[in-house]
C-alpha cells in the first residue's frame, strides 16, 4: 500500500488534478474512487498508472463495477482504520481546497469586474477592433474560469457530503460493536472501555469507584423448565431493571451469559450497596410472567458481589474481587449481596 506523506498543498494539488480525470472516465467522485485516482495522479503505483493511462487513451467510460474492480485490485488490503485515516486526510484536503477555491473565485471575480470596467473605458476611447476583441476574449476566459471553479466547488461539496456519510456509518458501526443486541446494554467490550476510562479518571480525581457484579440464580433451571426463548426474555427484563437503576456516569452492562455488572464512578460504597439492594429486590419482586399465561415464574433472583476500587490494583484484580464476593453470596444461599474484603 502506498504511503501518503505529501504536504497538504501537494495533496490538494493531486486531488484537484484527479477530479477532471475522474470526470473524463465518468466515475463517481466518492472516497473509494478518490483513493484510486489520487494514487494515479501521485504516480505511486506504476501498474495502476499504466491501466488508467490505457483507459484514457481508449477514451473509456467506466461503469460502477469497473471502478470498484479497480479499487479492489489495487487497494484490497485497505482495512477500516486505514479507510478512516484516509477519509480524515481527504476531509482536510477538501476543506483546504475549498478555502483556496473561494480565494481564487473572489480574486477572479474582482479581476473580472476590473476588466469589465477597463473594457468599457477602452470602448469609450474607441481603440479599434483588434484590442477590443482581445479584451473580450480575456473577459470570456475569465468568466469560463469562474464557471469551472464553481462546478468543481459543487462536486467537492457533494464529495464532502459523501465523506461525512462514510464517517457517520463508521461511527455507528463502532457504537453497535459495543452494545449487547439482546438487552441493549453495553457489552463486555464496552464495559472494558468504560472501566479503562473510569480507572484513568479515578487516577486523576481520586474519587470512590465501585463495581457491582450480578449473576442470575439457578438460571439453567429457568431455561430447562420454560425453554431458552423465555430465558432470553428474563435476561431482557433483568437488563431493563439494571438500566432503570443507573444514571449519569454509571455503566450497566451484560458481562456475559446471565452475568451483569454495574460500574459506578464517584460513588461511595454505601451508595453502591444501597443501589445493589434496590435492584436485587426489584428483580425478586418483578413477578415475571410467561406470555399468554397468568402463571408467575416465581423465584427469579440474583446474587451480587460489590467491590470498591483499591489504590494501585489493575482492572482484572478489581473485577476478581467483586466476583469473589459474588461467589460468597452464592455459597451463603443466593439472592443476596456480599461486599469484597
Ligand atoms: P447459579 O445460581 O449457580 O448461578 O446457577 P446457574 O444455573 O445460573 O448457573 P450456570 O452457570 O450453571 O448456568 C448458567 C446458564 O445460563 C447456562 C446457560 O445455558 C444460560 N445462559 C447463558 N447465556 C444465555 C442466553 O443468552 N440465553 C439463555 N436463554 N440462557 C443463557
Ligand atoms: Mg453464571
Ligand atoms: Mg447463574
Amino acid at each position: 500500500m502506498a504511503k501518503y506523506s505529501e504536504s497538504p498543498r501537494l495533496s490538494a494539488d493531486y486531488l484537484r488534478k484527479a477530479v477532471p480525470v475522474m470526470n473524463k472516465l465518468g466515475v463517481a467522485v466518492n472516497p473509494t474512487n478518490y483513493s484510486v485516482f489520487y494514487t494515479y495522479i501521485a504516480g505511486k503505483n506504476s501498474a495502476l498508472t499504466k491501466e488508467i493511462d490505457k483507459l484514457l487513451e481508449d477514451n473509456e467510460r467506466l461503469t460502477r463495477s469497473q471502478s470498484e474492480t479497480l479499487f479492489n485490485k489495487y487497494f484490497e488490503e485497505f482495512d477500516d482504520s486505514k479507510i478512516e485515516q484516509f477519509q480524515k486526510k481527504t476531509q482536510k484536503i477538501i476543506s483546504e481546497l475549498f478555502g483556496n477555491l473561494s480565494r481564487v473565485d473572489s480574486d477572479a471575480s474582482q479581476y473580472s469586474g476590473e476588466l469589465e470596467s477597463f473594457s468599457s473605458k477602452i470602448e469609450d476611447l474607441d481603440v479599434g477592433k483588434t484590442l477590443q476583441d482581445i479584451i473580450d476574449q480575456i473577459l470570456t476566459s475569465t468568466k469560463n474560469m469562474r464557471r469551472s471553479n464553481s462546478t468543481l466547488r459543487q462536486q467537492l461539496k457533494e464529495t464532502t457530503g459523501q465523506v461525512d456519510n462514510l464517517k457517520r456509518a463508521l461511527e455507528s458501526a463502532k457504537q453497535e460493536a459495543l452494545i449487547d443486541p439482546l438487552t441493549g446494554l453495553t457489552n463486555r467490550a464496552g464495559f472494558n472501555l468504560a472501566m479503562d476510562h473510569a480507572l484513568t479518571q479515578r487516577l486523576a480525581e481520586n474519587k470512590s469507584l465501585c463495581l457491582l457484579m450480578f449473576d442470575i440464580d439457578h438460571f439453567k433451571k429457568v431455561n430447562d423448565t420454560y425453554g431458552h426463548i423465555f430465558g432470553d426474555t428474563v435476561l431482557k427484563i433483568v437488563g431493563s431493571i439494571l438500566q432503570k437503576g443507573v444514571k449519569g456516569k454509571d455503566t450497566a452492562c451484560r458481562y456475559g451469559g446471565e452475568e451483569f455488572a454495574i460500574l459506578l464512578p464517584d460513588t461511595p460504597i454505601e451508595g453502591a450497596h444501597q443501589l445493589g439492594e434496590t435492584i436485587r429486590k426489584a428483580i425478586q419482586n418483578g413477578k415475571i410472567k410467561r406470555n399468554n399465561s397468568k402463571e408467575d415464574v416465581g423465584n427469579i433472583t440474583v446474587s451480587l458481589g460489590l467491590a470498591r476500587y483499591n489504590d494501585g490494583e489493575n482492572m482484572s484484580k478489581f473485577i476478581e474481587r467483586a466476583d469473589a464476593a459474588l461467589y460468597i453470596s452464592k455459597e451463603n444461599g443466593r439472592n443476596q449481596l456480599s461486599v469484597a474484603g
